[in-house]
């Protein structure tokens, strides 16, 4: 099942977007500019290490918001 987003590393930063992905990709091209749901314009990057780059927590909640499932600080459980 697949949603009305897409994930995309840029900036040191995880992002989320609904800007459409070329067809044939899964995700962004490199350097691709890209709309992320927090409202900036970045350009992509596409790479194994920046997949592991911090979500954007306004992104995070966008995207929940999205699927419907509740937001991460409603979900955690930090001692
Ligand atoms: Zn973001």
């Amino acid at each position: 099942m697949s949603h009305p987003f897409t994930w995309v590393p840029a900036a040191n930063e995880r992002h989320a977007s609904k800007d459409p992905v070329s067809q044939g990709r899964i995700q962004y091209a490199e350097g691709q500019s890209v709309t992320t749901l927090c409202g900036q314009m970045v350009e992509a990057c596409d790479n194994e290490l920046a997949w592991l780059w911090w979500t954007c927590p306004t992104c995070d909640d966008e995207t929940r918001a999205i699927v419907g499932v509740p937001l991460r600080t409603e979900t955690s459980e930090l001692s």
